[in-house]
């Protein structure tokens, strides 16, 4: 076995192997950490060796919980391995010397969420599961009805019936089968769970199945890899870089902590980046969790326009909260109208983002009118989905377009020229 692993709770630290259990530690519904062999991953491999010449996330296969079966991951691999910018424009109107985006939306079904969806589908096939379902906002569900797609796969989507048009439109246009839940996404949720039950469905739930976090790590594992290659003087010092992630139920910035930790394991980095974790005020569970000092996720009843961070009961909290907590970083609020302002300024630079892919960057902006961030910090942005994905959002944040006669005298009175 290539990749042995076991699973440890994040609760109570109690350890399973692999056969033991499939999703929640059954003690206290703990989220379940991936253990890596780290001890013959380092024999076998260095920083450099592990990283193979795929052009996706299945560069790192060697730190991944999966195997490659008869070559199923084959239609599985254009997850992952998105680019990353530097902005200058961006830079000097914040005032910062080092600005990065990494644009998650260049993923195949253009989120984040491809990441979580091919790494569980992998294991899908490993397991033999003849259904894969999950509960979504929208992004989880149409990556998991991609790569379920790629595979012939076949796979159940919940999602709530307010998730954004263009998301159902991928949900069906995948193929999976889709039910609208008249409810919110925390009922949906509660519901994929028990029809997994009665069914023998395989769940892929965010923050429930193990495996979400492993295929997110992989953002971690390529951070790492582009600034080793081009930013050696923050190489040297990881912990000098901060990384602006927006979160809703928290797997994101757990499963990207995750990436660090087993890097620091494996004693090929020396410290971990600061993680800064970003909700919506009306939608901030974790980071009320992370002001009061406390591991205890208290509810909220969710309103935010980022249909994709708008989540009452965060699934991930409590090593979401862990991830800035352990990492020297913070949680940070933004509204809605600084969320659709970063929408704007991003697209200024030609990244296109849905609002919870722009919140990160409007947290980081409140950050540094806060001096939470000083201008000689070197800070990284994940853009976690495309901006097409909720077009209706995106029309909020621009300025209305003028309707004109087709005359040369209509135009020129538009442009003000007359
Ligand atoms: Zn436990």
């Amino acid at each position: 076995m290539n990749n042995h692993f076991v699973y440890k709770c994040s609760i109570c630290g109690q350890e399973y192997t692999a056969d033991e259990i499939t999703y929640t530690c059954p003690q206290d519904d703990g989220n379940l950490d991936v253990l890596m062999d780290y001890e013959r991953i380092r024999q076998v491999y260095t920083p450099s060796s592990i990283c193979s010449d795929e052009a996706s996330l299945w560069r790192y296969l060697a730190l991944l919980p999966v195997e490659d079966p008869a070559g199923v991951l084959t239609p599985l691999r254009n997850a992952g391995w998105t680019p990353v910018y530097a902005p200058k424009v961006l830079a000097d109107e914040i005032g910062l010397k080092k600005l990065w985006i990494k644009d998650e939306s260049r993923n195949p079904t253009a989120s984040f969420k491809d990441r979580a969806s091919a790494v569980v589908i992998a294991r899908a096939r490993e397991l033999n599961a003849e259904v894969v379902v999950t509960a979504s906002t929208g992004n989880a569900g149409a990556a998991l009805a991609g790569m379920a797609a790629a595979v012939a796969q076949k796979a159940v989507i919940f999602a709530p019936r307010s998730a954004p048009p263009a998301k159902i439109a991928q949900l069906l246009v995948f193929g999976a089968q889709v039910l609208l839940v008249d409810g919110t996404y925390d009922e949906a949720f509660d519901l994929s769970i028990r029809a997994a039950e009665e069914f023998g469905w395989y769940c892929r739930n965010t923050g429930y199945n193990p495996f979400t976090a492993e295929g997110k790590k992989t953002a971690a594992f390529e951070i790492w890899e582009w600034i080793n290659k081009n930013a050696v003087d923050i190489s040297e010092n990881m912990g000098a870089l901060s990384i602006f992630v927006s979160v809703g139920d928290g797997n994101i910035i757990s499963g990207i902590h995750k990436g660090f930790r087993d890097l620091l394991e494996l004693g090929w980095m020396d410290s971990v980046p600061r993680l800064f974790g970003v909700q919506s005020i009306g939608s901030a569970a974790v980071a009320n969790a992370f002001n009061a000092n406390t591991e205890v996720i208290t509810p909220v009843v969710s309103t935010t326009l980022a249909d994709s961070i708008s989540v009452d009961l965060p699934r991930d909290g409590v090593r979401a909260v862990r991830a800035a907590a352990q990492t020297g970083g913070k949680y940070i609020t933004v509204s809605d109208e600084e969320i659709l302002q970063a929408i704007k300024h991003l697209g200024r630079v030609g990244i296109f983002a849905e609002p919870a892919g722009a919140a990160s960057y409007a947290g980081l902006v409140r950050a540094i009118a806060e001096e939470i961030i000083q201008p000689h910090d070197p800070v990284l942005v994940l853009n976690t989905g495309s901006g097409l994905k909720d077009v209706k959002a995106a029309m909020r944040a621009v300025p209305e377009t003028p309707v004109i006669e087709p005359t040369l005298t209509d135009l020129k009175r538009n442009l003000g020229s007359e």
